[in-house]
């Protein structure tokens, strides 16, 4: 299993950055999320119109879905026209949302076009890419959010994708190779939770048993312990 960290941008780019996105390789190609600037990263790293097999989307806010609309007219009148359409994952409900916003902004005829759309079920496993992947619903304000937990029966990698505490994150990152935890905050929220600090990054990798953990999702004006990791857009992990 091998991840290229696209993008690992909070809800605004870091400077230069793109926001989330995470392709996982095995025997197919798996990228998770799908921000704002992502797209553009994986022409320049393929050379071309990207070839994946699945798009797996966390929630609906605009950081992890919103270069889908570039590639959906890309696909649709563009380079990809050329590529087999990936299957787009999206949360419950999320085929009626998607549609929403292309009526919206003019994209809803294209949809199925560029994708074969498909919904999965809160810790219910779907085949993706060749790979097992177990969305965990986590807690993320009032926004409809899950983890996913991606294996292939050899190795395991966890992501957090957007979270306040949960003890379902240690559950999501059981026992990981790699746990990618989202560490957005400086400090703890004081009121509705969404996001973690380091600290509960910390207490959530430690709970959860998994070998190594990768923060992302943190702005880079905010430091981080020397001793933990961080994402950088362009990093690859082979595990
Ligand atoms: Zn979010």
């Amino acid at each position: 299993m091998k991840l290229t960290v696209i993008g690992c941008s909070p809800a605004w780019p870091n400077a230069g950055g793109a926001q989330s996105g995470y392709l996982v390789e095995g025997d197919g190609r798996l990228l998770l999320d799908c921000g704002p600037g992502v797209l553009a990263r994986l022409r320049e790293l393929e050379g071309g119109w990207p070839r994946v097999d699945a798009v797996a989307i966390t929630h609906f806010h605009l950081d992890h879905w919103g270069d889908l609309v570039p590639w959906i007219f890309g696909a649709s009148f563009g380079p990809g026209r050329a590529v087999p359409k990936p299957e787009l994952w999206l949360p419950p409900g999320g085929r009626e949302r998607l549609k929403g916003y292309g009526g919206e902004l003019s994209f809803v005829d294209q949809i199925e076009t560029a994708f074969s759309t498909r919904e999965y079920v809160d810790g219910t496993a779907f085949q993706a890419a060749g790979f097992d992947v177990t969305p965990v619903r986590l807690h993320h304000y009032s926004e409809l959010t899950f983890g996913m937990r991606v294996s292939n029966h050899r190795r395991t990698l966890a992501y957090s994708g957007d979270t306040g505490p949960s003890p379902k994150l240690a559950e999501l990152a059981r026992d990981a190779d790699l746990f990618l935890c989202e560490a957005t905050l400086r400090e703890p929220e004081p009121a509705e939770r969404g996001h973690l600090s380091e600290d509960e990054a910390m207490e959530a990798f430690t709970a959860s048993g998994a070998r190594r953990l990768v923060v992302i999702h943190r702005p880079d004006e905010l430091p981080l312990d020397a001793s933990v990791e961080r994402a950088a857009d362009g990093d690859i992990i082979s595990l």
